[in-house]
Order: C-alpha cells, then sequence, then structure tokens
C-alpha cells in the first residue's frame, strides 16, 4: 500500500490556530435553536502533567462531541479544573512553594497540552474551583443547604488519615485503608460537618432505576447505598433494666437464636462494667483493649472468631422466655446497625463458625421442602419454631415480628457525608462561631469567605487555617469580639458537586448558574468517566442536585441522563500502569513522533470505550495508526475530477452510518475498522473521484482532526471541515453489518465491524488493520483462516 509521510508538527500547529482564531467550538447556550446537546468530562486536577489517562478521558470523547457537531447539533463540550486538593498542600510543606501558584502554574501547562491533544473544548466556559468566583458560589449553595437543615455539624466516630492529617469520608476508605494515600486510617471522635446525604438513600435507588445506565454502574451505586429491608428485636438484659435492640435481615429465624452478641463499642459493655454486673470484668477489658487495635477490615474478616462471653448476666430469648449467652465479638462493628446482632448458627455463616469455635447450641428453624441440605440464608419451611412450625418462612415472617414485639424496619450502609477536612487548600467553609460557640452561616454580603494566604503549612493534625491572623482578625472585625472563624475546609468532592452547572454561566456574579440555560441544558445528555467515581463523586453529585431540586434551584431531579464509564488503558505488559512495574506509557513521546491524531486514533482503536474492559497498550499501535492516515495521504495521488462511480458513493454512504452509529454508542473501535475498510477500497479503485475523496475526509475528521483540515485545505475547500455537516446517505437503507472477533491461535485480539456477507479475503484485510495481528503477521501468512462470516476470524499461525 502506498504511504505518504507528513509533518504533524506543522499540520497540527496550523489547524489548532485556525480553531482558536474562530472560536470554532465555543457554544452559544442561550440559542434558540432546538438541538442542543451537553456532553461532559469529568474534569481533571491540575497536577500539571498531561498522562495516557487524561489522553483516554478527553480525546476519545472529542470525537463523539465532532460527529455531533457535524450533525448539526449545539454542542457543549466544556472543560476546567478541580483545582483545590492535597498535591498542591504537599508541594507548599515539601518544596516550600506556594499552593496557589504551584496550582495556576500547573493549569497553564495543562491548557497548552489539552490543546495539543487537539480536543474540541470550549474554553470560554472554563471553570476553576480555586478561584474566589466559583468558590463563592460553592459557599453560597452549602448555606442553603445548611438553612434547610441538609447540613449539620455533629460529633462522631471518623476515619482519620495519619499520613494525610485530616479526616475522609467512608467512601475515601477502601478496605480500612486512606484511598488516596494506602495508609490504614484510625478512628478519632471529632466533632466535623456533615451533609445529609442518607436522607436521600431511598430516592438515590429509586430513581436509578430510570436512568439509561449500565446496569453494573448502577449496581455499584446500589450496593453502596446498602439498602437491606428486616426488624428491629429486642432482648431483655438480666441485672440491668435494659432491652438489647438487634437489627435482623431474617426475623423468621428468631427460633433458632441460641446467642447473641454486643460489638465492642456498644454502649451495654460499659454500662455492665460500670454497674460491677459482670464476673469477668478483667477478661472482657482485656478483649476491648485488643479490638481496639485492629482495624475495621481485620475485625469483619475476624478470622480467628474471637469473642469473650459476658458472664454474670443473660439475654431472654423473646419467643422461648430460655436465657441464653451474650458475647462480645469484635465482627461485630459498632456504626452498623444497633451495634448488636442475634446469632442463628444454622443458618448464618459467620454465627456457625463462631458458635463452633465457642461451642454453643446450633438449633435448625427452617428446611427446604425438597431436600435436606442446611439452607445458609434461604427461605423454607419452618420448623422447631414453636406456634410458626410448618409454615413457610417468607410468609409467616410478618407474624413472628408481631409475636415478640418487633418493628419492620429498613437499614441503609450509607452514612451521612463528612465533608470537613483539616487540610489548607480547599473551599473555606462559609461558617462562624458567636462567644458562646454556635455555628451561624456567614451572610451572602460576605461571601466569597476568602481562603487566607497567612498561614503555616506544617501539618500538625489541627487545621492549617488556624494559624491565620488575618482570618481571625476578619472574623472579629465583622461579626464581633469573641467570634471565631470554622477552619477546616470542604472535601473537593464539595467542589465538583455542581460544577457542571456553572459551565453554563461561568462568569455570573449574581447567581452559581443561569436559570433559563439550566431549563434548556439540563439533564446533562451524557458524562462520561472513571469507574472509580462510581460511589463517590457520581454519588455526591446526584445527592447534591436532588436537594438543590428540593430547594427550588435546579429544574431536574437528576443531573445526568446517560452515564459512561470508559475502560482501562494498562501498560505494555497488560499490567496496571505504574512507575515501580516501569510500565508507564508517556503520551508525549508518540505524539512527539507520530502525531496527535495517530494516538488519538489508536485510542479510539484500543477497544470499546464504554464498557468495564482494560486494554493492553501496544507500542506499534501508534505507528499502524500513523501508516494508515500515511496511506489517507498517498491516495491524494489519484484523486481526479471525473464524476463519483455509484459503487463508491454507495460505500461510503454505508460507512457513513456505521460510524456513526458506532460514534453514538461510543464504539469508536469499530468506527474505525469501518474507516479503515472504507480506505482499502478507494486504494484498490484505479482513481478516486475528488467528491469521494472529500467525503472520506469528513468521516475521518472526528479522529484525525487536524490531518483532515489540512487535507480539507490543501483541496481549496472554504472553512472548516469541522463546520460541514456529515455525509448523509440517500436512497436504500445500508445492508447490516455484523462485528466479527478477530483471534489469534484461539485468542480473542479484537473485533472488526464487517458486512454481513463480507468475504474471507475482506474479513483477513480488516483483521490485519488491528496491531496485534499486523505484528503477529510480520514473518508471514497464517497457516490457516478459519472465518465463520458475522462472528469469528481465526489466524492460525
Ligand atoms: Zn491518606
Amino acid at each position: 500500500m502506498a504511504t505518504r509521510s507528513y509533518d504533524h508538527k506543522e499540520i497540527e500547529a496550523k489547524a489548532q490556530e485556525k480553531w482558536s482564531a474562530s472560536d470554532l467550538y465555543k457554544a452559544d447556550v442561550s440559542d434558540s435553536s432546538d438541538a442542543p446537546y451537553y456532553l461532559l468530562v469529568e474534569f481533571p486536577y491540575p497536577s500539571g502533567d498531561l498522562h495516557l489517562g487524561h489522553w483516554y478521558a478527553f480525546a476519545v470523547p472529542d470525537i463523539y462531541a465532532r460527529v455531533l457537531r457535524m450533525q448539526g447539533k449545539n454542542v457543549l463540550f466544556p472543560i476546567g479544573f478541580d483545582a483545590f486538593g492535597l498535591p498542591a498542600e504537599n508541594a507548599a510543606i515539601k518544596r516550600g512553594l506556594d499552593p496557589k501558584k504551584w496550582t495556576y502554574d500547573n493549569m497553564d501547562v495543562m491548557r497548552t497540552q489539552l490543546r495539543r491533544m487537539g480536543a474540541s473544548f470550549d474554553w470560554s466556559k472554563e471553570v476553576v474551583t480555586c478561584k474566589s468566583d466559583y468558590y463563592r458560589w460553592t459557599q453560597w449553595l452549602f448555606t442553603k443547604l445548611y438553612e434547610h437543615d441538609l447540613a449539620y455539624r455533629a460529633n462522631a466516630s471518623v476515619k482519620w488519615c495519619p499520613k494525610d492529617k485530616t479526616v475522609l469520608a467512608n467512601e475515601q476508605v477502601a478496605n480500612g485503608f486512606c484511598e488516596r494515600c494506602g495508609t490504614e486510617v484510625e478512628e478519632k471522635h471529632l466533632t466535623q460537618w456533615f451533609l445529609r446525604i442518607a436522607k436521600y438513600a431511598d430516592r438515590l435507588l429509586e430513581d436509578l432505576n430510570e436512568l439509561p445506565w449500565r446496569e453494573d454502574i448502577k449496581d455499584a451505586q446500589r450496593a453502596w447505598i446498602g439498602k437491606s429491608t428486616g426488624a428491629y428485636l429486642s432482648f431483655k438484659i438480666s441485672s440491668v433494666e435494659e432491652r438489647l435492640r438487634v437489627f435482623t435481615t431474617r426475623p423468621d429465624t428468631i427460633f433458632g437464636v441460641t446467642y447473641v452478641v454486643v460489638a465492642p463499642e456498644h454502649p451495654l459493655v460499659k454500662k455492665l462494667i460500670g454497674a460491677g454486673s459482670l464476673n469477668n470484668t478483667k477478661e472482657v477489658q482485656d478483649y476491648l483493649i485488643k479490638t481496639e487495635k485492629k482495624t475495621e477490615r481485620e475485625r469483619s474478616e475476624n478470622k480467628g472468631k474471637t469473642g469473650v462471653v459476658l458472664e454474670g448476666i443473660t439475654a431472654t430469648h423473646p419467643s422461648t422466655g430460655e436465657d441464653i449467652p451474650v458475647y462480645v465479638a469484635d465482627y461485630v462493628i459498632g456504626s452498623y446497625g444497633t451495634g448488636a446482632v442475634m446469632a442463628v448458627p444454622a443458618h448464618d455463616e459467620r454465627d456457625f463458625a463462631f458458635a463452633n469455635v465457642h461451642v454453643l447450641p446450633i438449633k435448625t428453624v427452617i428446611q427446604e421442602t425438597d431436600n435436606d441440605v442446611l439452607p445458609m440464608t434461604r427461605a423454607g419451611k419452618l420448623v422447631n419454631s414453636g406456634p410458626f412450625s410448618g409454615r413457610d418462612s417468607a410468609e409467616a415472617q410478618s407474624d413472628m415480628i408481631s409475636a415478640v414485639g418487633g418493628e419492620r424496619a429498613t437499614q441503609y450502609r450509607l452514612r451521612d457525608w463528612l465533608i470537613s477536612r483539616q487540610r489548607y487548600w480547599g473551599c473555606p467553609i462559609p461558617i462562624v462561631y458567636d462567644p458562646q460557640g454556635n455555628p451561624h452561616a456567614i451572610g451572602e454580603e460576605h461571601l466569597p469567605w476568602e481562603l487566607p494566604d497567612d498561614i503555616d503549612f506544617a501539618p500538625t493534625g489541627k487545621s492549617p487555617l488556624a494559624t491565620s491572623v488575618e482570618l481571625k482578625e476578619r472574623t472579629e472585625r465583622i461579626f464581633g469580639k469573641g467570634w471565631t472563624p470554622e477552619c477546616d475546609t470542604f472535601d473537593t468532592f464539595v467542589d465538583s458537586s455542581w460544577y457542571f452547572l456553572r459551565y453554563l454561566d461561568p462568569k455570573n456574579e449574581s447567581s452559581f448558574s443561569n436559570e433559563v440555560a439550566m431549563k434548556k441544558w439540563l439533564p446533562i445528555d451524557r458524562y462520561s468517566g472513571g469507574s472509580e467515581h462510581t460511589t463517590m463523586h457520581l454519588l455526591y453529585a446526584r445527592f447534591f442536585h436532588k436537594a438543590l431540586y428540593d430547594l427550588g434551584l435546579v429544574p431536574t431531579k437528576e443531573p445526568f441522563h446517560e452515564r459512561f464509564n470508559r475502560g482501562l488503558i494498562m501498560g505494555p505488559d497488560g499490567h496496571k500502569m505504574s512507575k515501580s512495574k516501569g510500565n508507564v506509557v508517556n503520551p508525549d513521546d508518540f505524539v512527539e513522533k507520530y502525531g496527535a491524531d495517530a494516538v488519538r486514533i489508536y485510542l479510539a482503536f484500543i477497544g470499546p470505550y464504554n464498557e468495564a474492559g482494560s486494554y493492553p497498550w501496544n507500542l506499534d499501535g501508534v505507528k499502524s495508526m500513523r501508516r494508515f492516515l500515511e496511506r489517507v495521504y498517498a491516495l491524494e495521488e489519484k484523486v481526479t475530477d471525473a464524476p463519483e462511480q455509484e459503487e463508491t458513493v454507495e460505500m461510503l454512504s454505508q460507512t457513513a452510518t456505521k460510524v456513526s452509529e458506532d460514534a453514538q454508542r461510543f464504539k469508536f473501535n469499530t468506527a474505525v475498522s469501518a474507516l479503515m475498510i472504507a480506505l482499502r477500497a478507494l486504494e484498490e479503485d484505479t482513481f478516486v473521484a475528488k467528491e469521494s475523496y472529500l467525503t472520506f475526509l469528513k468521516l475521518l475528521a472526528p479522529f484525525a482532526p487536524h490531518f483532515a483540515e489540512h487535507l480539507w485545505g490543501k483541496f481549496g475547500q472554504e472553512g472548516s471541515i469541522h463546520s460541514v455537516r456529515w455525509p448523509r446517505r440517500a436512497g436504500a437503507p445500508a445492508p447490516a453489518r455484523t462485528i466479527v472477533a478477530v483471534q489469534i491461535n484461539g485468542k480473542r485480539r479484537g473485533e472488526i465491524s464487517l458486512p454481513a456477507d463480507a468475504s474471507e479475503d475482506t474479513a483477513f484485510a480488516g483483521a490485519s488493520e488491528i496491531p496485534f495481528v499486523s505484528q503477529a503477521l510480520k514473518d508471514g501468512k497464517p497457516k490457516r483462516i478459519i472465518y465463520i462470516p458475522g462472528r469469528i476470524i481465526n489466524l492460525v499461525l
């Protein structure tokens, strides 16, 4: 195949200059045309270096933004910076840099890098969360939540990262470790600010049902919210006037309860020790001390099934009146449910294991109707259950709850969102305290409540803002002698919970957004981001939006209509990229050598974008995409002024439909494969009509925007190729196309899009475009080709 080299640096610089001079990607949000499309990507943290993950996050959705514009949509595709956060502050601590300057310098670097990618962002809408014209409104929205009792201050047991020296939200703790730095978290009792996300648990669940999201994304949110239905039952404790409340999801197994367990932090334990009711106080106290050293994860695993019986007291079984033992065991966590459980060893695996170690009775109360296997959590026929024996366990549940005076209840795993952080580089919490220590929201007239800059950064575990003399003086000057400022800052997830509203009117000084624009542009049509945000940012933003909806501040109950989570790009060795493994791919090297367009196409081609997959980076991948573009360039020599051939018109029109449908579903990989097949067809012709060549360039333009722009101008075309209309098909509908899996020696290496009746030669040619395949075929032809049209092509080497 003929190829022709080109100077990508010159082509890219010229195109970028042209676009920016003509404001090509600026969306008019007040435009009354009826085709608005809001395409959102998660805005980046300004780390100062654009890695491959950023390219994947921004350059690939950009293809869709470009297709939509060519199809006549008024596309809003904005960008900004999630600019508060720890790295800036850590740079200040380690290297004595000013966090503000560090952040602003990094944003400058990243703006240049993002432009180099050829992404068609509307920079006129830029939002920067650390600027006071933005955080003024973060503060204002918080005060609205506070006025409506959706924000509150409470003393609670919280997770503390000893390395980052700040508290964390539950969402930022993964298996007992700090999600950002990997340090084991500690528990502390502190007075902190919370948002009432738990109050929204049911709506966050129910409204998921109507969203057209991938089920796995919805399931992850459902699991995090963790709704379980069951009942509260209570057990009378001897020697103290107290009933022990437990939550159970299986009240129908009540007759199988042979002991109860309380968490070490349960108030009953302290009370019994204090009242001198226990015969083994020392043993219990030793156990409490041992438990304190364990993490929550170690506790819930409870490998040793440890626990101590509380000697001297018993619980009364509410159905049988029998006395049963009470244990303290750390596999029960104080903050879950009531901090106490009824144990049913015959029907719960953890209780069963514990009962075996501590030699406790095991009483079967449910039998499966069709066999006699011990049922672990299933429903079935009740046995050994007094008056309920013989009934179906699910059907009898209600009666069983009433019989013991219990109450039906629903429980959630989701806890209120802890938003205070003991750090400097964040949005100041707009609260001041009167001399009696009561909190007051700072009035609108004093917003923005500026972040002070006379700060001692050295982390001490106390909020750095407490070292500011200016902040202290400002508070007393405005509010009076003896008034003090809140010294914590917001979790940065508060900043990012509403940034997409600000894009609609980023310079508005009288409102956080624009009412008319919100009505027109919300909910966001499609939001593309990383799967790591499913149970953090994505959940917080949904909650925040619902709260604003209830206050009449936004017009929709959900912020995002579609949500797409992209797959992961792995290192060339198939492992997650990490400096320690030495498998990190630097996109700049590839951009330098092969150009931004070749990198973009390779990222589009590497795998289906909207799937939970992971794709290894092939070192020859970008090179082979560059070769593809060089073939397009070489084809120029065959272009004539002759009229288009009917066959070619039909072929390109089918390709246009395919590319646009695939782009719509974010299946850019098969869209690229359709372009490759179209190129091959054009190459096989003896000449190519200029119109056909231009049509092909239009289809290629969203993928290789600089390259297509260059050839468009070279052929004397006016304006930008990115503002022309997408080729529309005339006449009969295109024949069906199918996705064919490509295998080498039976191992899946990619997929291609082919007409349903494609020949083996066409299929082989399509498969050969995949970098893994072309690499494997370097040393010769396959021994055998197994081709099943519409399904598979397997190359045996
Ligand atoms: Zn940490």
